[in-house]
């Protein structure tokens, strides 16, 4: 195992159920996580994602398949014992205890020496800058206070890895975002590998080192987020994160990565191959809708394709466009971003030509 890894799964099935009624809810998952990254595994509800953390964190067995932690096998290794914590969705908090005694209570429980508990307890309080609501009682806290608890008691103890179940789900929006920005602070203040549940694409983009996709309990593409937005190599990945167009066409031609596909709806379209991806027949060409423009006939600028705009949505920041392709039934989505007070050049049912930026469109693998 790389040294630079701190969890590396391989090759891990659990299935649940037996006979007829036996499905696996994590199939052939392979991962590598780095020490000292922020690891988001990203999925509809239902793909896996919470067994596989609770693979990790021993309190489901794998089917078939290791979990290997800092280079040792951990499979018989049972939960407490393991430098893993994790923080749960439902905060789990004692209500009748003060928030300091809930940050202690585990190393309590490993009886550490009272000095020690009532120096990391500090520490903690710090970390997490709750230091004046030390003597409340949990019950007499807001939820993200508790969530800051909750935090700080899983970090306590000092695990070299700390799994995050769904934790900020159960915020109002406002300090979601607060949230989200104090959890990256806290992974790289303490240096702590986090590994994340999400299913908010949003959340996974603006947090993560790396994510993991998941769906049906397979991992579809593992990357850093950049990557993942811009380069998706599957549909299922390109769909679910942020909206995107798909055009089905035909390879025409191939030549350093890029392939020529010859598409019904857009005519001829230059676009990057997956690594490794053995181009055959038809393919479906990925491309975001930020990632083409608009023009007028009498722009007199080059077009990739036309259309017809069908409908024109404002949302502050940018406005979104739909335009039915000259084959009739492809809708293209375009989205510009909005200038101060800028005037509408467009109307519902001009004709507008459609120009894809230059290395922006991909060929997906499915
Ligand atoms: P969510 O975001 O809704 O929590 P998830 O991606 O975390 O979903 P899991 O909770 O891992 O998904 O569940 C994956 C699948 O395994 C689901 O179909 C779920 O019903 C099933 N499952 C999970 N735990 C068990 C269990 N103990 N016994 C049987 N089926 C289970």
């Amino acid at each position: 195992m790389a040294e630079s890894n701190a969890v590396e799964i391989r090759d891990v099935v659990k299935v649940f159920g037996f006979g007829e009624f036996a499905f696996s809810a994590v199939d052939h998952a392979s991962i590598s996580i780095r020490k000292n990254e922020f690891f988001t595994l990203l999925g509809p509800s239902g793909c896996g994602k919470t067994t596989l953390l609770r693979l990790i964190a021993g309190f489901e067995f794998p089917t078939s398949g290791e979990i290997i932690l800092n280079g040792e096998d951990i499979a018989a290794m049972p939960p407490f014992k393991r430098p893993i914590n994790t923080v749960f969705q439902s905060y789990a908090l004692f209500p009748h205890m003060t928030v300091a005694d809930n940050i202690g209570f585990g190393l309590t429980m490993l009886g550490r020496p009272k000095q020690e508990v009532r120096d990391r307890v500090a520490a903690m309080l710090k970390l997490v800058r709750m230091e004046k609501l030390a003597d409340r009682r949990t019950s007499q806290i807001s939820g993200g206070q508790q969530q800051r608890v909750a935090l700080a008691r899983a970090l306590a103890p000092q695990p070299k890895v700390l799994l995050l179940d769904e934790p900020l789900s159960a915020l109002d929006y406002k300090l979601r975002k607060d949230m989200q920005i104090e959890l990256k602070r806290l992974q790289a203040e303490t240096g702590i590998t986090f590994i994340f549940v999400t299913h908010d694409q949003e959340e996974a983009l603006t947090m993560s080192d790396r994510i993991a996709v998941m769906s049906a309990g397979k991992i579809l593409q593992v990357d850093t987020p950049r990557a993942i937005y811009d380069a998706p190599t599957d549909r299922f990945v390109a769909d679910f994160i942020g909206e995107t167009n798909f055009l089905r066409g035909r390879i025409g031609s191939v030549s350093g990565g890029i392939a020529q596909v010859e598409t019904p709806m857009a005519g001829r379209i230059s676009a990057t191959l997956p690594p490794d991806f053995v181009p055959d027949g038809e393919v479906t060409v990925v491309l975001r809708p930020e990632h083409a423009c608009l023009w007028l006939p009498n722009d007199s600028a080059p077009c990739q394709t036309t259309g017809t705009l069908e409908n024109i949505v404002y949302f502050g920041t940018d406005t979104h466009y739909h335009v039915r392709l000259q084959d009739g039934e492809t809708q293209f989505m375009l989205r510009e971003q909005n200038k101060p007070l800028q005037r509408q050049r467009f109307s519902v049912g001009d004709q507008v030509g459609i120009m894809f930026e230059e290395n922006a469109a991909r060929v997906l693998r499915n």
